[in-house]
């Protein structure tokens, strides 16, 4: 017998109280997770209908009291049904949950007060209206003629008055505005009305004539497209080949079609940019979902989706559930970031996960990048992905001169300070042009660590097995923080260890940075880009419109300054360590550091200046470094690709993660080498660990990995579905919690 847990709401509060009913053999064909069915409910078995979130074997309490399905709804697929089934797909995909994967793919729904615009229309002729006005005006009713003097304006006439206008600024008592509608002689309408996060944005569009490269990419998606054929496409274009502008040309023609179209960019620093200029050429059809909305914003853009209102969502990762009845295009724009990737469970991966959903919908798929993902790269040169290329700017502006100095060679030669001779020169003349300058470093705060240069000691979060960041207020360090939890202290005046003086900070980071441009270049106006100073709604916004302004030379900041913006006035850019990225201990690293360095590199010479980029590095001979410096994928590529080969991973293979957390160290431990015998049972499966995982404690729970490689990706989920099987039996680590990561 199969059973069925059912919610009668879609929210999120009633994800934690599904109600179980028997399916009657006679749907059992019918039914499935997102379906919509009728169901007897409480004392007085009124009909209602609900949404199937589970189905499973087990009773969960007596049968004989156990209700049964009345029937399924086959009214087509609802855009809850279908977002409940794409939750479905990333619980069994990614080892979630299913609340949190319905949490994941659908906003917190809330009895928010509706805002609602209200206006009052004149209900009877020009004419007619004038007469009473008088009449008013006779009996002195003063209200009643400034309302009615109103409603006689021209424009008003047609368009009616603003309710609060009428009550707030003419002071019409709102009994008399109901007495006169009693009357009928005016009406009242009220539509509802969402929060619109997009505003106050110029409204001037830029087109552009296509080139070449650009044409023939849109001539042979929109081929495809109007001949039914749904697929994959990449698109690897160097920074301002022109990308974006064929997105908006494609996501046009599919306007036409009457399909909406999900813009995916890889966080919320890009939403200005990437807004303004999709609401220059689309105007309100255009909205935002990111995090930095209030829930009830969120809500809203929901349901502006679902009913049809708008027809473009832009945004971070969330923006994928955008409940679009007929989705017709999903972009992916820099399909490469980190952040497509989600770290909280379900821990699914943006661009797999669009490619899915694609599939359910009958959509097309687009990717973006100037430096693909290797894995994306891998399935465009088996086929899986159509590719495209374009290898030069579209605009005027020509790709910078790269320069490679090595870290090294300046020691040699006495220079100890963060900027090298050939960056320090260039700098200067740059401010002297007042032309615009940007350094990058990725890490932000003050420096790597803190330690005494006596014994040794570092000092570490208590609750983290990290170290604590020092922070600088007035260009000294006063305030050592945990980048992990939050934890923070004074900056000790000693070593807590050893009690020596010999205290300092090593490393390099964007407020050391920062205070050093200060110190060697007075004149400059600098600004810092980093997580730290882009709290707030509108943080990034703020300091991106500034440099835009002119308003300072210098932006300094961390990775979230080299992606996609688009600067005219900057003609140098500084990466001061190339290969902060490389030491990593991740098999990606080779990869972000070439992503990285090319995209910073990329940020120079936009328009008609000629930019020059200066890579500073110790490792001036790998290949990452090499090919970014040449703006060359195919390099670096072809080396990376075999490198995984030969370590079987992804692509080529498959990982999968599994995090051992628990309070006591222990449990975690013994945990961790249990299921690392069991994974050890598949042959096919090639087991590492357990070990500690790279943070081995964080907010006081300690962490174990055990990873098995397999080429066959379901393996590894049936590992997991069998891990998940094995906690729900056994009481013996109920202090213990599982996490799984796929590649
Ligand atoms: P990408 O997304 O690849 O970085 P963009 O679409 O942002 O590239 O284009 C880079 C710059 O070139 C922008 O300023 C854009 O307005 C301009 N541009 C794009 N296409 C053309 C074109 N066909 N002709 C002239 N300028 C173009
Ligand atoms: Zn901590
Ligand atoms: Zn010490």
């Amino acid at each position: 017998m199969i059973f069925a847990d059912i919610i009668i709401d879609i929210s999120v509060k009633n994800l934690d109280r599904p109600f179980q009913y028997i399916v009657p053999p006679e749907i059992e064909e019918d039914i499935q997770i997102g379906s919509l069915v009728k169901i007897p409910f409480g004392m007085g078995n009124r009909i209602m209908k609900g949404y199937v979130i589970g189905l499973s074997g087990e009773a969960v309490f007596d049968i004989s009291r156990m209700k049964s399905i009345i029937e399924v709804e086959k009214q087509g697929v609802i855009a809850e049904s279908h977002l409940l089934s794409l939750a479905y797909w990333i619980k069994e995909n990614y080892g979630s949950t299913m609340n949190d994967a319905i949490k994941a793919v659908m906003p917190v729904k809330r009895e928010i007060k509706e805002q609602v615009k209200r206006t009052i229309y004149p209900s009877v002729s020009r004419k007619m209206l004038q007469e009473i006005r008088n009449e008013f005006d006779r009996k002195h009713n003063a209200a009643r003629v400034r309302l009615f003097d109103a409603l006689l304006i021209d424009d008003n006439f047609d368009d009616g008055i603003d309710y609060s206008y009428a009550t707030k600024n003419l002071k019409v008592a709102v009994s008399v505005i109901n007495g006169l509608k009693d009357k009928g002689l005016i009406t009242v309408d009220s539509v509802k009305q969402y929060r619109n996060p997009v505003n106050e944005l110029s409204a001037r569009d830029e087109r552009h004539v296509l080139n070449q490269g650009q044409k023939h990419v849109v001539d042979a998606i929109m081929k495809d497209y109007v001949s039914g054929i749904r697929k994959t496409y990449l698109i690897h274009g160097v920074t301002g080949s022109g990308k974006t502008e064929v997105y908006m040309n494609i996501i046009e023609k599919v306007l036409v079609l009457k399909k909406q179209t999900i813009m995916l960019i890889p966080e919320i620093a890009l939403t200005y940019q990437t807004v303004n200029r999709f609401y220059k050429r689309f105007g309100r059809r255009v909205s935002v979902m990111h995090s930095r909305l209030s829930a009830g914003e969120k809500y809203d853009q929901f349901e502006r989706a679902k009913n049809g209102d708008i027809d473009v969502m832009i945004g971070p990762r969330s923006a994928l559930f955008a409940p679009f009845p007929n989705l017709g295009l999903i972009v992916i724009d820099e399909e490469h970031e980190t952040s497509y990737q989600s770290e909280m469970p379900p821990k699914y991966h943006a661009r797999e996960v669009a490619i899915h959903r694609a599939e359910m919908t009958g959509a097309s798929v687009i990717l973006g990048s100037a430096t693909p993902s290797v894995e994306s790269y891998y399935h465009a040169s088996n086929g899986d992905y159509e590719l495209f290329t374009l290898d030069e700017r579209a605009g005027a502006a020509k790709l910078p001169e790269v320069q490679i100095v090595d870290l090294r060679e300046e020691l040699a030669e006495h220079n100890y300070s963060i900027f090298s001779r050939s960056l320090a020169s260039l700098m200067e003349d740059r401010l002297k042009k007042r032309e615009q300058i940007i350094l990058f470093i990725n890490r932000r705060g003050y420096a790597g660590f803190v330690s005494c240069r006596q014994c040794g000691e570092v000092i570490g979060c208590p609750h983290c097995s990290v170290s604590l960041k020092p922070h600088s207020i007035n260009g000294r360090v006063r305030e050592l923080k945990c980048h992990y939890c939050g934890y923070s202290q004074p900056m000790p005046i000693e070593c807590p260890k050893c009690h020596s003086k010999y205290i300092g900070t090593f490393g390099l980071g964007t407020q050391q940075v920062e205070d050093m441009v200060r110190k060697k270049f007075p004149g400059a106006g600098v600004i810092r880009m980093d997580a730290d100073t882009t709290a707030g709604k509108d943080g990034h916004e703020s300091i991106l419109k500034k440099f835009e302004k002119g308003e300072a030379d210098i932006l300094i900041g961390t990775q979230m300054i080299v992606k996609g913006h688009d600067f005219p006035n900057v003609t140098l850019v500084g990466i001061l360590a190339a290969d902060l990225s490389l030491n990593v201990g991740d098999y990606r690293a080779a990869e972000r550091t070439y992503q990285l360095v090319s995209q910073a590199a990329g940020r120079a010479g936009r328009a008609d200046k000629p930019g020059v980029v200066v890579m500073q590095t110790y490792q001036p001979e790998h290949y990452s470094i090499i090919a970014a410096a040449r703006q060359d994928y195919a390099i670096f590529y072809e080396k990376e690709i075999l490198a995984r080969q030969m370590l079987q991973y992804p692509p080529i293979s498959n990982i999968l993660g599994v995090l051992v957390l628990s309070v006591n160290e222990a449990s975690a431990d013994n945990l961790a080498k249990v299921l690392s015998d069991r994974m050890r049972l598949y042959e096919d499966v090639n087991v590492l660990g357990p070990t500690e995982a790279a943070i081995s404690k964080a907010k006081d729970i300690y962490r174990r990995v055990v990873y098995g490689k397999c080429t066959d990706y379901n393996i590894l989920c049936s590992i997991k579905d069998q891990f998940e099987e094995f906690m729900k039996d056994n009481d013996r680590y109920k202090d213990c919690r599982l996490i799984f990561e796929f590649n």
